[in-house]
Parts: C-alpha cells; sequence; structure tokens
C-alpha cells in the first residue's frame, strides 16, 4: 500500500504530539523534521559541560489535572519518567515577611484545605476567595489584576500561581485565560493539583520516548532540517523547501507547522496574511547551580523536591541531584541587569530559603552556575495577543497548525502544546 505522508514540521512537544498521534495509522507515514540538532523545542535537557550536569533548559513544572499531557505520556509509555511527592503539596517562603508554610490542598473538589490554618496561605481571609470568582466569571476585556482582591490571598498565593501560569504580570495578563487554568485545576480539588516534573531531565519524559515510538511505527525524524518556505499553487500546498530542498507534496499528503509562533507567523505571512498568530513575546529566566549531589534537605521541601518564594527575585527553587535551579517568570523586567549580580542576589535568597532546611549549610560563596534567559519563553498572555491566537484550520486544505500559541483556551504551556498537537492530528485525520 502507498502511504500517504504527513509531514510535522517543527519537533517541539506540539509536533511530537501530533506525529505520536498520527504515526499510529496504517495508511500514513509521519515525518519529522526540526531544525536544531535535537527535537524538543522549548522543553528540552542537556548535558551542560560547565556544571558536569544533565539540566532542563527551564524547570517544567505539570499537574496532575493537565489531562493531555497525561494522555501523550501513556502513548509513549512515560508516565513513570516523573517525580513528585504524590500530594497537593506546595511549600512556601516568604522572604520579605520571613514566614514559612505548606500550602496542602484537600483531594477533593470541596476546599476542606481552607479550613485549616496549617494547610492554607497565612493571613488568608475568606472574602478574598471572591478573586476566584472573579476570575471564573472573568470576560474578555479584563485582566487578572481587576479580579484580584487585596489580600494574602493574592500576594502569597494567586499573584505568583498567575505569573507563572501566565508568564505575564498580572496587570496585563488576561483573566480569561487564568480563569480556564483555575477551572481545570484548583476548581477541580487537589486531586487536578498534584505538582510532577520529571525524575531525569525533559527530553527523558517528553521528548526522547516519543522519537522512539514514532520510528518503531515506520516514521522518520529528521533533525537539523530547517524550513524555509511553503510554496502554494491551485489553492494548496505544493512543495515547501527544507535546507534548500524541494519537497513535492502528493495528493493525499498533509503538513502540520508546528514551529514556534515568530517562526510561524514569517512562513505563513506570504501565504496568508490575513493569519494573524500572537507576536509579543516574555521571557523565563532560568539558574542552574551546581551542588553537591549529596546535599540533604529536611522537611516538606525532601517531599515536594521544590518551593516557592515570595518577596525575592526568585519565584521557584526546584532541588535536582546535584543541581539547585531557581526559575524566574514574566523576567523581561530583568533585562539589562547584569547576570553576575542576578547570579550572586539569587543565590543568596537560596541559602536564606534552603539553609534551615539542610544539615550543612550552602556556600558563601557562589557555587558554579549557568543562567538561561529563553527570550521567547512564551507570547505575552495579554487581551490583544489572545486575539491574535489562530485555529489549526488554515485557508488551504492540506496545511494546518500547531503550538502553544494556536488558539487551545489555554496559555503557553505544555498542556496547551500537546493539545494543540492533538487538535492538529484529529483535524488531518478528520478533514480528507
Ligand atoms: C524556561 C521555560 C519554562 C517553562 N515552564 C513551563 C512549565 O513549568 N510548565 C508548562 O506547562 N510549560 C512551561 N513552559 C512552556 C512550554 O515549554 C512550551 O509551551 C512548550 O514547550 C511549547 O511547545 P511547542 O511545540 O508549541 O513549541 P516549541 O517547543 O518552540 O517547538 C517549536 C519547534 O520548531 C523548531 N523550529 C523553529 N524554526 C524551525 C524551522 N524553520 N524549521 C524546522 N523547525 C523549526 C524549533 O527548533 C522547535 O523545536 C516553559 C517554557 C520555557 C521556555
Amino acid at each position: 500500500m502507498v502511504k500517504k505522508h504527513i509531514h510535522i514540521i517543527g519537533g517541539g512537544l506540539a509536533g511530537l504530539s501530533a506525529a505520536v498521534s498520527l504515526s499510529r495509522q496504517a495508511d500514513s507515514q509521519v515525518i519529522v523534521y526540526e531544525s536544531s540538532p535535537a527535537c524538543g523545542g522549548r522543553a528540552r535537557s542537556f548535558y551542560d559541560a560547565s556544571l558536569d550536569r544533565l539540566i532542563d533548559n527551564g524547570n517544567h513544572l505539570i499537574l496532575s489535572g493537565n489531562q493531555a499531557v497525561f494522555e501523550y505520556l501513556r502513548l509513549i509509555d512515560s508516565i513513570d519518567s516523573l517525580t513528585g511527592s504524590g500530594y497537593p503539596l506546595f511549600p512556601f517562603v516568604d522572604l520579605e515577611e520571613k514566614k514559612r508554610w505548606d500550602l496542602l490542598l484537600s483531594m477533593g473538589k470541596f476546599p476542606w484545605w481552607l479550613f485549616f490554618s496549617k494547610h492554607r496561605v497565612p493571613g488568608f481571609r475568606f472574602p478574598e476567595l471572591f478573586a476566584l470568582w472573579n476570575l471564573l466569571k472573568a470576560d474578555a476585556s479584563q485582566t487578572v489584576a481587576d479580579c484580584l482582591v487585596n489580600g494574602q490571598l493574592a500576594r502569597r498565593l494567586l499573584k505568583p500561581f498567575a505569573v507563572s501560569a501566565l508568564n505575564t504580570s498580572c496587570e496585563a495578563g488576561s483573566a480569561l485565560l487564568l480563569g480556564s487554568v483555575v477551572r481545570q485545576s484548583l476548581m477541580q480539588g487537589g486531586k487536578a493539583c498534584i505538582p510532577y516534573f520529571p525524575k531525569e531531565g525533559l527530553s527523558e519524559s517528553f521528548v526522547n520516548p516519543a522519537l522512539s515510538l514514532i520510528t518503531v511505527q515506520g516514521g522518520k525524524v529528521h533533525n537539523k532540517a530547517r524550513l524555509s518556505e511553503i510554496h502554494i499553487e491551485n489553492g494548496q500546498v505544493d512543495y515547501f523547501v527544507i535546507n534548500h530542498e524541494k519537497i513535492e507534496i502528493g495528493p493525499q499528503d498533509r503538513v502540520i507547522l508546528a514551529l514556534n509562533a515568530h517562526v510561524a507567523e514569517q512562513i505563513l505571512l506570504p501565504i496568508c496574511p490575513q493569519v494573524k498568530i500572537p507576536n509579543q513575546f516574555e521571557s523565563i529566566l532560568n539558574l542552574h547551580y551546581a551542588v553537591d549531589p549529596n546535599l540533604r534537605i529536611k522537611g516538606s521541601l525532601e517531599k515536594a523536591k521544590f518551593a516557592g518564594v515570595i518577596g525575592g527575585v526568585s519565584e521557584w527553587i526546584f532541588i535536582k541531584k546535584g543541581v539547585i535551579s531557581i526559575t524566574v517568570s514574566a523576567a523581561n523586567r530583568f533585562m539589562g541587569c547584569n547576570s553576575e549580580n542576578l547570579a550572586s542576589l539569587i543565590w543568596q535568597e537560596v541559602r536564606e530559603v534552603l539553609n534551615p532546611m539542610t544539615e550543612q549549610p550552602l556556600s558563601e560563596e557562589i557555587p558554579v552556575y549557568r543562567l538561561l534567559w529563553e527570550k521567547r519563553a512564551s507570547f505575552v498572555a495579554t487581551i490583544e495577543q489572545g486575539s491574535r491566537r489562530p485555529s489549526c484550520y488554515t485557508p488551504y486544505h492540506n496545511l494546518f497548525l500547531a503550538g502553544d500559541w494556536v488558539a487551545t483556551g489555554l496559555p503557553a504551556t505544555i498542556e496547551g502544546a500537546i493539545r494543540s498537537g492533538f487538535s492538529a492530528a484529529k483535524a488531518v485525520t478528520q478533514f480528507k
């Protein structure tokens, strides 16, 4: 049987989830083209020689309620590669107000945790819960800041949660988008909010098992394969150009464009200028410090292996074997800061957070570190940028879109990227 070809351009999680989903079809062959030497895009791990450690480009946290993520991990048989405490447990440290607490949600939908002072946000007042109601009922014109109610629930939980989920400040972030995250996480109860992250690295959990599956099922993956042009003839894609080579498209073949937003915009502009794509971006800063692999952390941090930080530059501290990694979202505000000063300031915060929980205090001297600044980590989740998110369909019946910037109803997250990949795959099979 002559198989039809499904060309997937972009080997990030949107492209890989489309590929994994379509490679099961007996009548099709999936071919992935990725411009980098390795797949994974904005969610990848690599060996860093200066640290002599395997690190992720950025710490990624997923929640048990991320349905598409877990469906993808089931398909590639990789659920066991994740780790976490197994509880909806979030240790926090407030550096400004010198306070530590463990947020521990109750598993069911009814929020019993709000009635136990040792499980909830310290200083929380019940009227602040109106903020959640406001977010769930928000319309397309409201920002997150419009919905928040002043108090410790906002300062110690909702603001950090919003900035991490949207990678955008509360003043600019879309309340509608955050509302959909709240609906799929907090409103489902603690069982949907159990945090997970890779035991080893992002590529080991999300990328390598997918590549193996695609290959076993007869698909192909080409690295260092850069798309430069898509050509249209008679209202459909008739060829595209990879590394100066024309790839002809047969009548049954299909193309899924799973690029990052700014590259997709350049490729699509000449062939479908009417398709709008988000074009403003926010960065995420990650700092990885090489530490003693035998470092022992006590208490809830040992269980959770991460902590949220309030009132500092650091927002999340992840503790992995031999590496302490810090994440700062919506980091455009720190552009122009001296990297050494940032690394030094953040290391002092790490010491303040972790020293009460370690057997040996962390050294005053900054360890070897690697600063990774993902300049276009995500589109800015504003109302205006949200209105630029296209569906997976294009004016051409054989060209489809995937990526965390496609209209998924979610911010730019792994869940959004995988959902967009699955939707594009479904569209390919339905749209004959
Ligand atoms: C530092 C950081 C931290 C994050 N933290 C979290 C988190 O905690 N939780 C969470 O859920 N999400 C998080 N995210 C978001 C998540 O990583 C992204 O939403 C997701 O990886 C996007 O996948 P994608 O496939 O849509 O895009 P990408 O990963 O950008 O994939 C696009 C691919 O296309 C390739 N490409 C580009 N141009 C070409 C070309 N011309 N030809 C061929 N290929 C090309 C790129 O190399 C890339 O591999 C984080 C992102 C970053 C950067």
